[in-house]
């Protein structure tokens, strides 16, 4: 294990030359922090996403590329040497430009990465100079150059052989003398093509880039000061926790917890790697440390909430005791590409939820081509605008006693769905969205803040 560490820097805290200057100050603070990892100043990628998603009105188109211009120019401003920075800028921002006015841009997965990348792209260039000019010694790095993916667009699979490889060329010995900065979120495929890992994704990048080069520890630096009891946007009450398993936190991510992108532990469970969630804004605060091995297990220890949820209902007097359905299901759903989240099942019914497989962050869909051929086995309910509330906890399914408190704090909720035992790490309700807020703030009240 190398004494690496790698911190990664979210868009809130790179967001204009304050916030990074706040990172710089939290880099200067330890020695042994080489790696940075940065996401896209604030609001970029969605920025990008509106070109990628196609602006036909060229006026409109203009006003997009006026605030990506005026974002990136704003810390240009500050900086003191800033014409070769500048000239970077431009010339991203002229592939932006080139890129969004594409005819093919809407149907290629391709372009788009290439476009919703400029983000990273751009934001280390201005981070590079300003920690330049506070005396540290650092280098920007194309991350493409080392983070090897697969050509799955949009949502890229990391190839984690060749990563280790590339980094222990090319990375390890850049960090011998310099503070290496680099882009989250982005990678290349086998043919160089940029890629992508989803939204949110620079944290995982940074798990990859903290596992290829064996760190001591990864740093993610957010808008909070760890992670919390719930989103404190939606219950004010909740409070930060200081320590918390690999399991639990992967919970978290997993059903929602936006402050992780859902992947990120898993490098750092395999290579054992501490992770600690903190503010950059006001470090000062401490945060939340990720480890193996921690002093507390309790029974809840957070909710978290996933929204844009479809649920699919199967029901066919054919299943009452009879085998094969179930296999028949999965055998369709499966040929179309389907991929299952949650599911309860009763004698002549089933309901499962499907999982999210792209980045749009819109709900799932079931194909017409797959509901059309259940149809012919059962008949097929698709229900939207649900949300998934998760109680997160440990020893779940040997405790007793707790039922009654949950189910009596929901009791005027209808809840859709319900999944409980085969993780003894939680306990989930599908709600609709209408009220998944106000679930959680009465479940925060009642399981949290007594
Ligand atoms: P970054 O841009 O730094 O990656 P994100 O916006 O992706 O930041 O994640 C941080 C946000 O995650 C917080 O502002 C908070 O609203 C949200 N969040 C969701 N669940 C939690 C939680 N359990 N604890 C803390 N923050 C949470
Ligand atoms: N900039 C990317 C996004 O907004 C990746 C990230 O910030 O994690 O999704
Ligand atoms: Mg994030």
């Amino acid at each position: 294990m190398s004494s690496f560490n790698v911190a990664k820097f979210g868009g809130t805290s790179v967001a204009n030359f304050e916030a990074m200057s706040r990172c710089a100050a939290i880099i200067e603070q330890n020695p042994n922090t080489k790696l940075i990892v940065s996401s896209a100043c604030s609001g970029v990628t969605n920025l990008l996403v509106e070109l990628a998603n196609g602006v036909q009105d060229s006026a409109q188109r203009a006003e997009i590329l006026t605030k990506l211009a005026a974002i990136h120019q704003a810390v240009l401003d500050k900086l003191e040497v800033a014409d070769e920075t500048a000239a970077e800028i431009v010339k991203i921002l002229d592939t932006v430009t080139n890129l969004a006015e594409a005819a093919s841009i809407q149907a290629s997965t391709k372009l788009t990465d290439h476009l919703v990348a400029c983000g990273e792209l751009m934001s280390t260039h201005l981070l590079t100079q300003l920690m330049k000019e506070r005396g540290l010694n650092a280098v920007r790095f194309d991350i493409r150059d080392v983070l090897k993916t697969d050509d799955n667009f949009g949502k890229a699979e990391p190839q984690l052989e060749t990563i280790r490889q590339l980094a222990e060329q090319k990375l390890v010995p850049l960090c011998q003398n310099h503070v290496v900065v680099t882009q989250g979120f982005i990678g290349s495929d086998p043919e160089g093509n940029t890629t992508t890992l989803g939204r949110g994704g620079s944290d995982y990048s940074a798990a990859l880039i903290a596992e290829a080069v064996q760190a001591s520890g990864l740093e993610i630096w957010t808008d909070v000061p760890g992670i919390y009891t719930t989103d404190p946007r939606i219950a004010a009450k909740a409070s930060p926790i200081p320590e918390i398993s690999f399991s639990e936190a992967s919970e978290m991510a997993n059903f929602g917890a936006k402050i992780l992108h859902p992947s990120t532990l898993i490098p750092a469970l395999r290579h054992d790697i501490p992770v600690f969630v903190g503010s950059s804004k006001e470090p000062e605060k401490g945060g939340t440390w990720i480890r193996h091995q921690v002093e507390s297990s309790p029974l809840f220890r957070a909710l978290a909430l996933r929204c844009n949820q479809t649920m699919v209902t199967l029901r066919s007097a054919n299943m009452f005791h009879a085998y094969g359905f179930l296999a028949k299901v999965f055998e369709i759903l499966a040929k179309h590409k389907v991929s299952v989240d949650l599911i309860t099942t009763s004698e002549i019914s089933v309901s499962l939820t499907l999982d999210q497989t792209d980045t749009s962050g819109g709900a799932p869909e079931l194909p017409q081509a797959a509901k059309e051929e259940l149809e012919q086995l059962c008949t097929v309910d698709v229900e939207q605008n649900l949300c998934l509330v998760a109680l997160i906890g440990n020893n779940m399914s040997e405790s007793k006693g707790y039922a009654k408190q949950v189910f009596s704090t929901l009791e005027d909720f209808n809840l859709r769905m319900i999944c409980y035992g085969a993780s003894p790490h939680n306990l989930c309700f599908l709600l609709h969205e209408s009220v998944s807020r106000q679930a959680i703030q009465k479940l925060h009240t009642e399981l949290f803040e007594s």
